[in-house]
């Protein structure tokens, strides 16, 4: 059987479809580490973790940043389910460096009713919001 050579991308949140799209390779952030996919890729079930996701469809590339949830890789297509996706150009910067410095403000001065991992995964998402806003200015 011939191999696939382009992959069905699909990018879901409980509010909203953000992709549907055919594409030429994808990356994302996979709870063991960051998963790159081409066509015909094995399948797998994996979750995500708070990172960057980009997809290449020809020249263009584009960034998301996403926090939690889950992926199905087949040959083919690849599902994202996501908690939360945010494309480059929609991330409002002012609000993740809000976020980034009441978490870093939070995690400096540990109180003993903090809670660690919910500090660390804002400190997360925040850091990782930043970074992929600069995608869509730089269109790296
Ligand atoms: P904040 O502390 O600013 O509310 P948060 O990390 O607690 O941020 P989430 O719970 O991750 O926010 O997200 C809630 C909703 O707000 C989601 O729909 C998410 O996409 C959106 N959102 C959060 N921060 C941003 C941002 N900087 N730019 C665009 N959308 C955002």
């Amino acid at each position: 059987m011939a191999l696939p050579t382009r992959i069905a991308l699909e990018i879901v949140t409980p509010d909203r479809a953000l992709v549907r799209e055919e594409v030429d390779e994808l990356q994302l952030p996979g709870a063991d580490g960051y998963l790159g996919v081409l066509p015909g890729h094995t399948p797998l079930l994996a979750t995500l973790k708070v990172g960057e996701l980009w997809y290449r469809t020809g020249p263009e590339t584009h960034h998301l940043a996403v926090a939690g949830g889950f992926v199905e890789v087949l040959p083919d297509r690849v599902t994202v389910l996501a908690q939360i996706a945010e494309r480059a150009q929609d991330i409002d910067v002012a609000r993740a460096e809000a976020a980034r410095r009441r978490a870093e403000e939070r995690l400096a001065r540990p109180a003993q009713e903090l809670d660690f991992e919910r500090a660390r995964v804002a400190m997360m998402k925040s850091l990782i919001r930043l970074q992929v806003a600069t995608r869509a200015r730089t269109r790296v």
